[in-house]
């Protein structure tokens, strides 16, 4: 019935929707700070409890997926040089059992 949306086009119609609260009456949009994205450098809105508890650094998932793409692979990863041992992969494969994977 419809057609596919566009995700690029679809996060600029909700982003010109969040725009145009901007400066608007609504509460939840009475106390938006502006912040600069760590990644692409863009200029974004965020409530003032998210910067409280340690968010609000980038301006979208894509841009903290790519950031940690790039700080946070290898031996940056918080996973580096962990090895499977023989007791985890005996009971990490006796936890899929009976389970259908890729159907
Ligand atoms: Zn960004």
């Amino acid at each position: 019935m419809s057609l596919p949306k566009d995700p690029t086009k679809h996060a600029a119609y909700i982003q010109s929707l969040h725009d145009a609260k901007i400066g608007g009456t609504h509460p939840s949009y009475l106390r938006r700070v502006s912040r600069i994205c760590k990644q692409c450098g863009k200029e974004f809105f965020v409530k003032q409890s998210r910067i409280d508890d340690g968010r609000g650094i980038f301006c979208s998932r894509g841009c903290f997926g790519k950031w940690q793409t790039e700080n946070k692979s290898g031996a940056n990863s918080h996973n580096f040089g962990l090895v499977r041992t023989d007791a985890t992969r005996y009971l990490q494969s006796k936890a899929k059992l009976g389970k259908k994977r890729g159907l």
